[in-house]
């Protein structure tokens, strides 16, 4: 079997709905599951519904639920008719009778809580997958829908739920039996807890999800189809002769993806390589192109990719004290922990300790907490830059072509990873473009 995951922008409107269900379609005997995400922007419309009920403000919130039931009713206007229309438009008004309820309750609650959150953002995938559904059997397809909260269980922690693996493998293979000729529908994104609470995995989930679902049934391939031809050298949008690459390994892509490559979210690999599936990033709107295949196995050396993560503040913490301490680092972690709030990068001195956060919510109470063990001084607004590649960094000659490239940026931070797969440093945040430009002009111009 295999799964494929249609990100929002390849289910934005009518003419996109058909155009991925073709492609599941010409898929039809590799026994399909498809995973998709909420329509266009319809997330983030969500999102605001959800602050504005939230804050008592009703009315507002109406009229933006107004225009989320506008698209859904035209857009199955547009792909269906007779019965099958009469169906859907029956199935797709009970789902916003729901939200509308939910809503109201909120706005007379005058209550936002990341557990309402996730309710009312869950119906972006709970619309879009009904209008898919009905657009298969009006296709003449036979098509399966399941209601994601049912197969995939996580624990309660709201807007980033942890995925409770037994149970939901357990889940997905009772409830999912992939056949040729039939294709499974179902939610990325949306999970529930065991007492049915529904939760969400974290905004860009739905690839997680169709990893965690390939992983259950042990997948010949998963397809990510997204809205660029696969993951590329880097960010179009900064350095306009990024090129695709064709093959990574799950380490690699896993770097990228957690240092701030947009295309798969960062969990979406885990899953895959327990099983070994590969998995493959595909263009909806070029569906002949090739894609980034990645997979297990080494994809030779060289530096594939340049990521960046933007808006990272560095906490420095200075003390004479830790000089030949020992636990300093323990008690400079512990407060991070207590307020669940995750380091990206580390370096240390002697007497220093430097790290990247880009969750700032508890900055404040860390920094005081911090200020107990040494001077602490925090410094906002800067970029990590990370490239990404197998069997280079041993090598001097790339650490010095690497250097030599942004010999006139001001570097704050240096971090090798002991993996051997990344080299990461942090820059000013207005020196990032110019940097990432440079670097991808030393390793991937040819002269
Ligand atoms: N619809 C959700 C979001 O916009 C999840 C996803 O598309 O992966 O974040």
């Amino acid at each position: 079997m295999i799964v494929l995951k249609f990100g929002g922008s390849s289910v934005k409107n009518s003419e996109w709905i058909t155009r991925s269900l073709g492609i599941v379609k010409a898929q039809i005997d590799r026994a399909p599951v498809m995973v998709a995400s909420a329509m266009g922007s319809v997330t983030d419309q969500l999102q605001d519904i959800a602050y504005t009920a939230g804050e008592g403000n009703l009315e507002p919130a109406n009229i933006m639920l107004g225009k989320i039931s506008g698209l859904h009713h035209t857009t199955a206007i547009d792909l269906l008719s007779g019965e099958i229309l009469s169906g859907c438009e029956k199935a797709i008004t009970a789902i916003l009778e729901e939200l509308k309820s939910i809503i109201k309750g909120l706005a007379l609650l005058k209550q936002w809580t990341p557990r309402s959150n996730d309710a009312v953002l869950s119906f972006g995938e709970r619309l879009s997958t009904t209008l898919i559904y009905y657009r298969a059997l009006e296709e003449g397809i036979k098509a399966e829908y399941v209601d994601a909260r049912e197969i995939i269980k996580t624990d309660n922690s709201f807007s980033s739920a942890k995925l409770l693996e037994d149970i939901t493998y357990t889940e997905i293979r009772k409830k999912i039996n992939p056949g040729r000729n039939k294709i499974y529908i179902t939610q990325g994104f949306i999970a529930s807890t065991q007492n049915g609470i529904t939760t969400t995995l974290g905004r860009g989930g739905s690839d997680y999800t169709a990893t965690i679902i390939g992983s259950a049934l042990d997948a010949e391939e998963v397809q990510i189809w997204t809205d660029v031809d696969g993951i590329m050298t880097c960010d179009p949008k900064v350095v306009n002769s990024a090129v695709t690459l064709k093959k990574i390994s799950y380490k690699e892509a896993q770097e990228l993806a957690y240092f701030g490559a947009r295309v798969i979210h960062p969990a979406t690999i885990q899953p895959a390589i327990e099983r070994n599936i590969p998995v493959v990033v595909r263009n909806t709107r070029n569906p002949a192109g090739s894609g980034t295949r990645i997979v297990h196995s080494e994809t030779g050396k060289g530096i594939k990719a340049i990521a960046f993560k933007s808006e990272i503040t560095i906490i420095n913490i200075l003390s004479s004290r830790m000089l030949l301490a020992y636990g300093f680092l323990k008690k400079i972690f512990e407060i991070f922990e207590k307020y669940e709030t995750s380091v990206d990068l580390i370096s240390t001195s002697e007497v220093s300790v430097s790290v990247t956060v880009d969750n700032t919510k508890s900055l404040k109470k860390i920094a005081e907490e911090l200020s107990h063990i040494g001077t602490v001084s925090i410094k906002e607004n800067n970029t990590i830059i990370s490239l990404v590649g197998s069997g280079v960094w041993k090598n001097p000659e790339t650490l010095l072509r690497v250097f030599n490239a942004v010999n006139t940026i001001p570097i704050r931070m240096v971090s090798l990873g002991s993996s051997d797969i990344n080299l990461s440093f942090v820059v000013p945040g207005k020196y990032a473009a110019q940097t990432v430009q440079q670097l991808h002009n030393t390793f991937f111009i040819k002269e």
